[in-house]
């Protein structure tokens, strides 16, 4: 795993991935003061070695470095408005939020921690639960050079660093990326569904597929892991994979950018999140393309 840490860390967000990327900090070396709602997660931190504290304003105390991986930007900017938390850091500390956060929020947050003293990076992440797991994300990072420079080598354990522009950068490319990962799956599931109504088996279509050139990690990673064998169990919640869509969008009417697929595209997850159980994974978009429908 590299080079042993030392440093300390408050980590305030331990879900589906919290939970991995913070474990995977504690094994190499940091020591890791996490905070989350739930007991449970906290709990689990504790068993592999971290520490948990009672409020984030507390895991924050004199920490060397905040990683924030939470739902989205209205949470993050409800922990980063916590005066509390704010006086508890010390001038220069970074603050990382590794969720999948709106690009514009970033930058108002940023300007407003600058005047703390406190610099602030977005570095939201790709590769999922198994990418958390086993240290291989793809991490996105947006901010200063310096501010990055300093933060590189503690979140290497976590994946691999791309540092993509300025602040909110990292939010945007990964906005971005779901959007098109989205797209992808829609247009993948439909494909599939045509196929096997015309009588070929959808194993085969994903393996010939895979082998031409529609593939993508639709058809690489969800069809064969999630969706194949009906377990729709990707980790990551259809509603998240929304949120992030409408962010890309929202992003491209924002420079003027076209975003006329993209829009079609949130159309129908959204048609599908209204129909859908609030907990349901993002795989079951390919359940809900196969949807009975009244003629
Ligand atoms: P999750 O819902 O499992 O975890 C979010 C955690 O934040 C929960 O444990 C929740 O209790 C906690 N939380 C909520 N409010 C809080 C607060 N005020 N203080 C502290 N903790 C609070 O979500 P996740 O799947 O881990 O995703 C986290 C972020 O990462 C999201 O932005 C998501 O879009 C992104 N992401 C997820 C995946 C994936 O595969 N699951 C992959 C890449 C990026």
């Amino acid at each position: 795993m590299g080079e042993h840490r030392t440093d300390r860390i408050a980590f305030i967000g331990l879900g589906t991935m919290g939970s991995r990327m913070s474990q995977r900090l504690v094994a190499a070396g940091s020591e890791v003061i996490g905070f989350d709602p739930v007991e449970a997660a906290r709990a689990d931190l504790v068993e592999a070695g971290g520490r948990a504290a009672a409020t984030a304003a507390e895991a924050a105390d004199g920490v060397d470095y905040l990683i924030l991986m939470l739902p989205g930007s209205r949470v993050v900017e409800s922990v980063l408005g916590d005066t509390a938390l704010l006086d508890a850091l010390k001038p220069g500390t970074p603050v990382i939020d590794m969720s999948s956060s709106e690009p514009e929020s970033t930058r108002k947050l940023a300007a407003a921690l600058a005047e703390r003293a406190l610099p602030l990076l977005d570095a939201p992440v790709s590769g999922g639960v198994r990418g958390a797991r086993a240290g291989t994300l793809t991490i996105m990072a947006g901010g200063p050079d310096d501010v990055i420079a300093a933060v590189r080598p503690v979140i290497a354990p976590l994946g691999t660093v791309r540092h993509v522009g300025a602040t909110g950068a990292g939010h945007a490319v990964k906005a971005i990326n779901n959007l098109l990962a989205a797209t992808n799956l829609l247009a993948a599931a439909e494909g599939v569904a045509a196929g096997r109504r015309f009588g070929v088996d959808p194993g085969v279509i994903i393996e010939t597929i895979n082998a031409a050139s529609g593939r993508s990690a639709a058809t690489q990673l969800k069809f064969p892991q999630n969706i194949l064998p009906e377990t729709y169990d990707s980790g990551f919640a259809l509603a998240l994979m929304l949120k992030d869509m409408r962010i890309a969008t929202d992003l491209a009417r924002s420079v003027g950018a076209p975003a006329a697929l993209g829009e079609r595209a949130v159309e129908l997850w959204s048609h599908a999140a209204a129909d859908l159980d609030p907990a349901a994974d993002q795989t079951d978009i390919a359940r809900w393309v196969n949807r009975p429908r009244t003629p």
